[in-house]
């Protein structure tokens, strides 16, 4: 199973991945978590993406894509994986099609977590995760940069006619629910 897991900052992207890799057994890929892996580690990536985070603009297309599809290499995403942060632009959906299309194989499902903007800002406030771009002005830029570059994205996939929309507001066990719906179908 393959799924692209879509949503702005503070959708619950992470903590909904978090149930669906329990329940499904398979491995979450987080480009997020991984450049936050690489900046704690202080790795050249790490180096490189550091103060682009922290201002809550997107990593170079490049950058990320070549993450990704080195990544994927592993064996172990040989049976599905869920994507979550990516993609996150127009150029990154087409290279991961590209990269699929090489590799005879396609997605199967992209769900999209909808939250009314006023709640993601709450939510990403209140948190307390202490991320460096967790303060009220980078949330800001977060949702511009998702309105701008991100957003698109959806439109690209609705066009193939692969979008499930996926209520997120509720319980963490509420909203895993409607996500098990649409996975059990497929
Ligand atoms: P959130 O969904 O709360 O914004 P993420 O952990 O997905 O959190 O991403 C945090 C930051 O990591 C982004 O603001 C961006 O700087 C960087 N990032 C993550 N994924 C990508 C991506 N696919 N393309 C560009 N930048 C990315």
């Amino acid at each position: 199973m393959k799924i692209i897991l879509f949503g702005p900052p503070g959708a619950g992207k992470g903590t909904q991945a978090k149930k669906i890799v329990d329940h499904y057994n398979i491995p979450h890929l987080s480009t997020g978590n991984i450049f936050r892996y690489n900046i704690k580690n202080e790795t050249e990536l790490g180096k490189k993406v550091k103060s682009i985070m922290d201002a809550g603009k997107l990593v170079p297309d490049e950058t990320v894509v070549e993450l990704v599809v080195d990544e994927l290499q592993n064996d172990k995403y040989d049976n599905g994986y869920i994507l979550d942060g990516f993609p996150r632009t127009v150029p990154q959906a087409k290279a991961l099609d590209q990269f699929l299309a090489e590799n005879s194989t396609s997605i199967d499902t992209f769900i999209t977590l909808t939250v009314p903007e006023e709640e993601l800002v709450q939510r990403i406030l209140s948190r307390g995760e202490g991320r460096s771009d967790d303060t009220p002005e980078k949330v800001r830029t977060r949702l511009e940069v998702y309105r701008n570059e991100t957003e698109p994205v959806l439109n690209y996939y609705k066009e193939k006619g692969m979008v499930t929309e996926v209520d997120g507001v509720g319980t963490i066990d509420e909203i895993f629910e409607r996500i098990k719906e649409v996975l059990d179908k497929i």
